[in-house]
């Protein structure tokens, strides 16, 4: 099949890690019969935000919108700011979030072969954060409220629809998984502050309606963030799914990245009914840009997940090969430790991309060959 893929590189590291998931993708489409990538670009971030005020023309949100998908590399750098403060990604990212309904933020931690991450427990690492991304913490964005100068607020709402969508997104994704690695029992869990708050005693109210009522051969669980931030450190290979509030997966996944080699290894999906976009879960990184060490692998594994959602999307088996080659050809570049030095190697961004697109397995029935 042919897919029309939107590109919007941004800021800071977002042109040189999107350019190595460019040259991958254009390899795919070269040796995988029966898919074909349209890549196009399309500005948006600072630099137009400083020459327009504008980060995200309407015409730029139309456009990306009506691609099969989005990949992009990262947005905003902390010097530019909007009148209110705020950098310009909330603009970009946050208004495809709520303009694609795009809500589930799904955000796989898997630990590749070769790298030693962080916080390393010694065991298999292979689970996957779904955030909700269109309400929460984050419902208030650009609507909080400003009481007094001595006092502000933000609002978090949940609501029913949004829950059930999202943990429903959350088993339909346990059901086609192998399972936790301890045991292969797939297992959902959901991740709250229940015993405190409502709104999130009411998330944990849907999320099990939902389980009980439309996925009685899926196993789940409840946690408490505070003490799952422990836990999921402790003990990574007990978890499978695990579905959140917004701000909480915002934060959860930035610190499971400690379990498989930090920002540049960890990709995501914003993924809706009708769109989804994917990106690096790291930002601009404007303290190494331009120097030829940013790790695109995060970015590569982002096009990996967008060609899985497009095979699923659209039943192309080609799609699939598609993703399934690019993750054989991360993990034997991984393993070979052609790496930049965020995971404890000495390769530039450009070289990690070529050494990727020579490590593409040539034969869909070879997908562990070089
Ligand atoms: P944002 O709020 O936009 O997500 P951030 O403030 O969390 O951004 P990042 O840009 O994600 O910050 O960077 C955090 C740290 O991780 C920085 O030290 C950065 O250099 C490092 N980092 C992020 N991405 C990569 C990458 N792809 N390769 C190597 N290091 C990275």
């Amino acid at each position: 099949m042919s897919y029309e893929i939107a590109i919007l590189r941004g800021d800071g590291i977002g042109p040189e890690i999107t350019d190595e998931a460019v040259k991958v993708l254009d390899e795919v489409r070269r040796i995988v019969p029966g898919l074909d990538l349209n890549l196009t670009d399309h500005e948006a971030g600072v630099g137009l935000y400083s020459r327009t005020g504008d980060a995200l023309p309407d015409a730029t949100f139309q456009s990306v919108g009506a691609a099969d998908a989005i990949l992009l590399g990262a947005m905003g750098l902390p010097e530019v700011r909007m009148p209110d403060g705020t950098e310009v990604q909330g603009r970009i990212i946050i208004r495809l979030r709520k303009g694609l309904d795009l809500y589930a933020g799904v955000r796989p931690i898997k630990l590749y072969p070769g790298i030693r991450p962080v916080v390393d427990r010694g065991e298999a690492v292979d689970l996957v954060i779904v955030r909700e991304s269109t309400e929460g913490l984050f419902a208030s964005f650009e609507g909080g409220t400003e009481i007094t100068d001595q006092v502000v607020g933000d609002t978090m709402l949940i609501s029913r629809s949004g829950t059930e969508r999202v943990s429903r997104y959350a088993f339909e994704l346990a059901g086609q998984r192998q399972g936790r690695p301890s045991d292969g029992r797939s297992l959902v869990t959901c991740v709250d502050k229940a015993n405190i708050f409502r709104s999130l005693a009411f998330f944990r109210r849907v999320f099990t309606e939902v389980a009980e009522r439309e996925f009685p051969q899926i196993g789940y669980g409840y946690a408490l963030i505070d003490a799952l931030s422990l836990a999921i450190v402790q003990r990574p290979a007990d978890y499978d799914v695990l579905v959140m509030e917004n701000m909480f997966g915002d934060i959860l996944s930035d610190l499971a990245a400690a379990l498989n080699g930090g920002l540049g290894m960890a990709p995501s999906g914003d993924i809706g009914d009708d769109h989804a976009m994917f990106q690096p879960s790291h930002g601009s990184a404007p303290d190494i840009a331009g120097k030829g060490v940013a790790n695109p692998l995060a970015t590569i594994l982002s096009a990996k997940m967008m060609l899985e959602w497009l095979g699923a999307r659209h039943d192309d088996e080609a799609a699939r090969d598609g993703a399934r080659r690019i993750d054989a050809a991360v993990a034997a570049v991984t393993a070979a430790g052609e790496v930049t030095r965020d995971i404890g190697g000495t390769s530039s961004t450009q070289s990690v991309g070529d050494a990727v697109v020579a490590a593409l397995p040539r034969d869909a029935g070879n997908p562990d060959g070089r």
